[in-house]
């Protein structure tokens, strides 16, 4: 897939992080280092790369990777957010017009996927309601017109056409009528296909502009193809210059590009990407979601929505807390049955332990976890006196009898709670000596 390497690299990168508990200066350069390579190796422009890794770089040294309760996945969601950044951060809706129809309008090279696209987002306007209508001004290209019509005929939608055989006809002239043509019909969209030549050239720009100036589009779309390489950087440019546009549309994401394109392009035109196209097929089409596109590039599973339910799980400050009163010996009952309870409010441990890759191991474990059993621990604790919370260590055999005919368990359940709470009481003190956290009360994991 697209970003295939540049996941691998980045995957990799991570799995070596992930087993360290703090992290040094060094960890981190050396980290920023693997992600400088990767992006380059996938053909991120070089200016791009550099903001990239330089502000990952400052983040990852700051306080809010020092002060974490895990500091490797604190750097996964540091990539993250900067990833999201550079792919322009919040989702771009298409713009609508106050008066429709609104108009939109394609431009960019030959082969970028322009009719195509237009026959995409025909189709998946029509599916929410809207009647477009699609303008061949394409009439470099001989097949041009055909194949928009194929196209048009696939998504159902209708097609404004110069005659055929009417010689070379004027595009921009099919532009204008095309959109009088959707007022006076009330088509509510407008697409207008215009040709691309293989390179940029100046007369290809002049008539864009020119098409631009005469419908005056609610939406310009630069379509590009994810393919082309360091290319990208030069031929949106030209783009930009030459015809300027509001929105981008990224194509052949599906291919075994390296998609440095989809990366730099927001950052070098300041333009949000609109759409992805993922194939040849009308449906292979999607609104573009930076968040989205962040996570698979990041490859960790849904890492992130983990990290995110961990933190709501485990308040840092109260972790903190706890594991002060860990390393003072001071951890109590109450302590454990809090973690426990805040576990429980972070949803199924079982769902959210089955995010988190590479986890083959501990599904064994989940699969013995059981939920009610918290519930169990719940009802022992809470038959215990302030006094054996604080200190489990006065709970001799008659208190443990008493405490199971209280929480209707057996003293056999009490004590191996006991023996889960000094397990869990070690392990937290592993924490607050700067090793890698565990849940408590599930034993070694
Ligand atoms: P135009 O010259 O810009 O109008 O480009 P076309 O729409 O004719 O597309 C050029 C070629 O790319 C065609 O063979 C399309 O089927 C193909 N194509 C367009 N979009 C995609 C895509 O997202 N993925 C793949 N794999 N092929 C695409």
């Amino acid at each position: 897939a697209t970003f295939g390497n540049l996941s691998a690299r980045l995957t990799e990168t991570f799995k070596n992080l992930r087993s360290k508990g703090k992290l040094s200066a060094a960890d981190v350069d050396g980290t920023v280092r693997e992600i400088r390579r990767a992006l380059l190796e996938a053909d991120v422009s070089l200016d791009v790369v550099k903001d990239f890794t330089g502000r990952v770089r400052e983040r990852a040294l700051g306080d809010e990777v020092n002060r974490a309760l895990n500091p490797a996945q604190q750097v996964v969601q540091i990539v993250n957010e900067e990833l999201v950044g550079i792919l322009g951060g919040e989702q771009r809706r298409l713009q609508f017009a106050k008066n429709p129809p609104t108009v939109i309008m394609l431009a960019g090279l030959q082969g970028a996927g322009k009719t195509t696209l237009a026959g995409k987002l025909a189709k998946w306007l029509k599916g929410q309601g809207h009647t477009p209508l699609l303008v061949a001004s394409d009439l470099q290209r001989p097949n041009a017109v055909t194949q928009l019509g194929v196209v048009a005929e696939q998504a159902g939608v209708a097609i404004f056409a110069p005659e055929p055989g009417n010689g070379v006809g004027d595009p921009v002239k099919v532009a204008r009528d095309g959109v009088r043509e959707a007022e006076a019909k009330h088509y509510d969209f407008v697409i207008v296909d215009t040709a691309g030549r293989l390179g940029v050239d100046a007369e290809l720009m002049r008539q864009a502009a020119d098409i631009r100036k005469a419908v005056n589009p609610d939406e310009v779309l630069f379509v590009i193809d994810a393919m082309i390489g360091q290319d990208a950087v030069a031929t949106a440019k030209a783009f930009q210059e030459g015809v300027d546009f509001t929105g981008v549309v990224l194509t052949k994401l599906d291919g075994d590009a390296r998609g440095g394109a989809a990366l730099s392009i927001r950052s070098l035109t300041g333009r949000p990407i609109l759409f992805a196209s993922t194939g040849e097929g009308l449906d292979d089409f999607e609104p573009f979601h930076p968040d989205r596109m962040a996570s698979r590039i990041l490859d960790l599973g849904d890492v992130l929505s983990l990290i995110e339910q961990a933190q709501q799980a485990f308040d840092e400050e109260e972790a903190r807390k706890v594991a002060e009163k860990i390393a003072s010996d001071s951890f109590t009952l109450d302590d454990f049955l809090k973690q426990m309870q805040q576990l429980r409010g972070a949803g199924s441990l079982k769902k959210m332990m089955g995010m988190l890759p590479g986890m083959g191991k501990m599904q064994e474990q989940l699969d013995n976890f059981d939920e009610r059993e918290i519930l169990h621990t719940e009802a022992i604790i809470q038959s215990m006196t302030k006094a054996e919370r604080a200190n489990p260590k006065i709970l001799n055999g008659s208190r443990r009898l008493r405490i199971a005919k209280g929480s209707g368990m057996t003293v056999t359940d009490v004590n191996q709670l006991i023996v889960r709470f000094e397990q869990a009481a070690k392990m937290m003190k592993t924490v607050a000596k700067g090793g890698v956290p565990q849940i408590p009360g599930m034993g070694a994991m």
